[in-house]
């Protein structure tokens, strides 16, 4: 039997480097052979037309390239693409390409399942069941690219993690992935245009901030009352809002950067006056924004969208005290490609 080759793309280039100086080469064969995975987005050792045929055949023998395949692509009505994405293991993973007038967002995984438990999300209901690599985000991000070039003739233009998952519970290969996406070994991507949405756990925050991590945060918020917060999110029961408010403002003390929170108004839920209260005075201890996302109805109907009435009065409130506030209406629904309706219903 085999033994399991190790994925060429968890080195660093420095490890590349390394590798080639052992096996008596040079280590700018390294810097070819990771533009190749990179950059080039080779699948195979064989498209590595620069690099002689031994070292090809040595590198084949002493590693794999584990490449994602997009197994099924589905277009919405309004223009939006899902990809269901198969990892080298089998599992799949879900990653959605939205456009708009002016610019083509990819919205990517982090984690096969997810690792919290949000009642209210369809992906909570699959369990984590592992992380994602580095490579396995970055080629979600190449898909969509490929996607957009393909169908609205321009790059990719923002990236956000709302996909499947929780970034931040998968902190270091979210964080090398980005690095990849932003390098120009990569697709030197600004990281202005990339935001981490996470629900929200405080001590990752912080690791943030002390990284200096340049890219945008949102912050999966739904409430800002402690008993009704940790009801529909279970796992915030370890984590009160005094914390979670501590954590975003050592992150804009040290970023500097406006934080997105992304709040859904359910029926019986939030939609009364101390939730607003609550929310207005949450809002304003750190320079913020707010997204009211449209809910999307996953399967069990707990859940329902809360009138129109109830968010105008979010709204009202939140403007009346300087706040920005946005409606966020759903894309891809057609397809379950929506906020909190990725569940790999056809894998
Ligand atoms: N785990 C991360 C990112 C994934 S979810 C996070 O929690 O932020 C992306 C966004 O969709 C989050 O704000 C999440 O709360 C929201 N969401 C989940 N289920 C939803 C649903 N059914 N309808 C609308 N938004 C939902």
């Amino acid at each position: 039997m085999q033994t399991e080759k190790k994925d060429i793309r968890a080195l660093s280039k420095d490890q590349l480097r390394d590798f080639f100086v052992v096996n008596n080469d040079k280590a700018f064969r390294g810097n070819q052979v990771y533009e190749w995975l990179w950059s080039k987005g080779a699948h195979h050792f064989e498209d590595m037309t620069n690099i002689s045929k031994e070292t090809r055949a040595m590198l084949e023998g002493n590693f794999v390239i584990n490449h994602i395949k997009v197994d099924t692509m589905q277009r919405s009505e309004d223009g939006t693409v899902k990809n269901a994405v198969r990892l080298h293991d089998g599992l799949v993973v879900e990653s959605v390409l939205i456009p708009t007038n002016t610019r083509t967002t990819a919205c990517v995984s982090s984690q096969v399942g997810c690792s919290l438990d949000c009642n209210f999300c369809a992906t909570a209901k699959l369990k984590r069941m592992r992380n994602l690599e580095p490579a396995e985000i970055y080629d979600q991000v190449i898909a969509i690219d490929k996607e957009s070039r393909l169908y609205y003739n321009h790059p990719l233009s923002n990236i956000v993690f709302m996909g499947m998952g929780e970034p931040l519970m998968n902190y270091n290969n979210v964080i090398k992935a980005i690095d990849m996406i932003t390098s120009n070994d990569g697709l030197g991507m600004s990281p202005k245009r990339i935001t981490v949405s996470t629900s929200g756990v405080p001590k990752m925050i912080k690791k943030l901030a002390d990284d200096e991590v340049k890219f945008k945060l949102a912050v999966s918020l739904h409430s800002a009352i402690d008993e009704i917060r940790s009801r529909i999110m279970p796992f915030s029961a370890n984590f009160p809002l005094t914390e979670l408010r501590e954590s975003l403002e050592y992150w804009y003390k040290k970023t500097k950067s406006k934080i997105t929170y992304e709040y859904v108004v359910w029926k019986d839920i939030n939609d009364n006056t101390a939730s607003i209260d609550a929310l207005v005075k949450f809002c304003k201890h750190v320079p913020c924004k707010v997204n009211l996302i449209e809910y999307n109805p996953i399967d069990d109907g707990e859940f329902q969208q809360a009138s129109e009435q109830s968010i105008n009065a979010y709204i009202k409130a939140l403007e009346a005290n300087d706040i920005v506030a946005k409606v966020r209406r759903s894309r891809g629904k057609d397809i379950d490609a929506a906020c909190g309706q990725l569940a790999n219903k056809e894998a």
